[in-house]
């Protein structure tokens, strides 16, 4: 974490807000647990400042994608006060590293026949049965078994011998869609294979998952985007505190004359006189280059628009009418706020929140609040 006198720029993490994006969610799902879902280093935002926060407000059950995430999860949590937290791992068990799922108390996602056979192996071997989660495919094609996956090992001898089977999963491939057919025909699946299972709990909500109702929510829900201030609900007012504020650092300003080019390929040309500044925040910091000239950065309220292209380490943005006290070198200027979300900057760049949270670079001083 560089310090904040010599970054060029500042991310703010508001774990209060995430807190309370917690308490929603999990007041959204009533009866059922709310899981935490802090693959990718909690979605980019720091996983070791995010989980204690969350298990203050009563979160016991976070999902990580790979092996990796989850001991460096588990390091990072002190033992005493995570000893009653279960950490998932979303991509289950990697070829022959079932011991290091037991030593660093992780509990896999079982995706595949290879990987529920390689864990009750282990559990054989131990000559007791082991935690897991099995995971179905409803109509994803991604990750689970597929239906004839699951008759195959239901009809197999003793299919839950060395299992203790915690909860049957899977994931909906439209939810942040509500009207697509796709969403109730993975419902009735999910919800037909967990009574072939004997009505085991069950686990299907994603962030949008848990705002499609009731039906939804099973016994455990993951959300994970939501938490991080994005809409669940596209299209409709947002119903989470945002999280995250970028501020860049203007470098340098520079007035050009009408007939002027900005930035590299020389995109954009001036229409008259302007004030540039160049603010120190590009691509390699997760301003994606499809930014080039689109959205603004906020100097003191007032929105100053980029133009011309993204650069590796630095954006441009017209700056024309603002006091120039403002735009001194140093100030901070704002590109990610209430005034311009992760997910109005999502669509400007015709991405999604997910990838702008999980791209924003190491070179930021973090603040978290
Ligand atoms: N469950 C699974 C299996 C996932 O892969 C993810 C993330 O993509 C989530 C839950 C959380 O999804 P979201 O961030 O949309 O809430």
């Amino acid at each position: 974490n560089t310090p904040e006198s010599r970054a060029g720029a500042v991310l703010t993490i508001d774990l209060a807000a995430i807190e309370d994006n917690y308490r929603l969610l999990q007041r959204r799902v009533g009866a059922a647990a709310c899981a935490a879902v802090l693959k990718a280093d909690a979605y980019g935002l720091g996983a070791a400042h995010v989980a204690p926060v969350l298990r203050r407000a009563g979160c016991r059950h976070f999902f990580v994608a790979h092996l990796e995430e989850g001991i460096a999860l588990r390091r990072t949590l002190p033992a005493a006060q995570f000893a009653d937290t279960q950490v998932f791992v979303l991509h289950g068990v990697p070829p022959g590293a079932e011991m290091d799922l037991l030593e660093h108390q992780l509990t896999p996602v079982l995706n595949s026949r290879q990987q529920l056979d390689a864990w009750r192996a282990l559990a054989r071997q131990l000559g007791r049965a082991l935690p897991a989660i099995v995971q179905a495919d409803t109509g994803m094609s991604r990750m689970g078994m597929p239906p004839a996956e699951v008759d195959a090992w239901l009809d197999s001898s003793d299919p839950f011998g060395g299992l203790a089977l915690q909860y049957v999963m899977s994931h909906l491939a439209v939810a942040d869609e509500p009207d697509h057919p796709m969403n109730g025909l993975q419902l009735a699946r999910f919800a037909a294979l967990r009574q072939r299972l004997g009505g085991i709990p069950g686990s299907l909500a994603n962030s949008s998952g848990i705002f499609l109702g009731a039906d939804y929510h099973f016994d455990l829900a993951r959300p994970g985007v939501a938490l991080y201030g994005a809409n669940p609900q596209p299209g409709q007012p947002n119903p989470m505190r945002p999280v995250v504020t970028l501020q860049g650092r203007i470098v340098q300003t520079r007035r050009i004359a009408e007939g002027d080019y900005v930035g590299y390929a020389l995109s954009y040309q001036a229409p008259g006189e302007r004030t540039i500044a160049t603010v120190s925040v590009g691509y390699a910091d997760g301003w994606l280059r499809h930014l080039s000239n689109r959205g603004h950065v906020l100097v003191d309220g007032v929105r100053a628009p980029v133009v011309g292209r993204v650069s590796m380490d630095s954006i441009t943005v017209d700056v024309t009418g603002i006091a120039p006290a403002r735009v001194t070198p140093g100030a901070l200027v704002d590109l990610l706020s209430a005034d311009q979300t992760v997910d109005d900057v999502a669509a400007l760049a015709g991405t999604i929140g997910y990838e702008i949270l999980t791209s924003l670079g190491l070179r930021y001083h973090r603040r978290y609040t």
